[in-house]
């Protein structure tokens, strides 16, 4: 079945919402077939992390991988969808009763992919991973998280800990995914973040589709 693909990246669009202090995201025709142009032709300028994007160790740790050098497994591949609703952030103790596995790609959603994706300015007050539940999910060996806001860690008082406690344990990191269509469950993804060389991060396309469903 083709259809049942379900996109979870989200929208790349000018002027879209971005993370405090990015440059804008500037997406422009700078040639158009209805101004007499030969082909329609778009010029991009933002930041790495706008959107859905992929988070590589480089962001973090001196000298680690770049986004160019992800496996593309940690991409693609059998994963699961937890869902963890009413919280401000979210703790290990949200976590444990679904005992991630080792190697696993987990993809977390919370109340960010109903609410904070419709806004059109940055919204600081995102749900969060705290440092404790990285702690936790990289002791637990899993090899992709995906998150459904900008950044994995907070917007306030995360100093980079959630990213480093993550990337430092060699987990892949997700931000910016749309998780609003998706139910909770087993799922196969594909996110492919684009080869840019030595990067830190870069913008990714990505989608799961069922496997069939499991509750924690
Ligand atoms: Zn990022």
């Amino acid at each position: 079945m083709a259809n049942d693909w379900i996109d979870i990246s989200v929208t790349l669009s000018d002027g879209m919402v971005h993370w405090p202090g990015d440059p804008p995201v500037v997406v422009r025709r700078i040639q158009d077939l209805e101004a007499g142009a030969p082909a329609n032709l778009t010029h991009i300028d933002m930041c790495a992390h706008t959107g859905t994007h992929v988070d590589a160790p480089l962001h973090f740790v001196k000298g680690g991988q770049g986004v160019d050098e992800m496996p593309l497994d940690a991409g693609i591949g059998p994963c699961r969808v937890v869902e963890i609703l009413d919280r401000e952030s979210v703790a290990a103790d949200d976590l444990r009763p679904f005992a991630p596995c080792p190697g696993e790609r987990l993809l977390v959603k919370t109340r960010n992919s109903r609410r904070r994706w419709e806004r059109e300015t940055f919204d600081p007050g995102f749900v969060h991973l705290r440092v404790e539940a990285a702690e936790f999910l990289a002791e637990r060996g899993i090899r992709t998280l995906g998150v459904d806001y900008l950044s994995v860690g907070g917007y306030e008082g995360d100093r980079g800990e959630t990213h480093s406690v993550l990337l430092q344990a060699g987990v892949w990191i997700i931000e910016g995914l749309n998780l609003g269509a998706v139910m909770p469950g087993e799922y196969e993804l594909v996110c492919l973040p684009l080869r840019l060389l030595g990067a830190d991060g870069a913008p990714a396309r990505a989608a799961v589709r069922t496997r069939g469903r499991s509750s924690p």
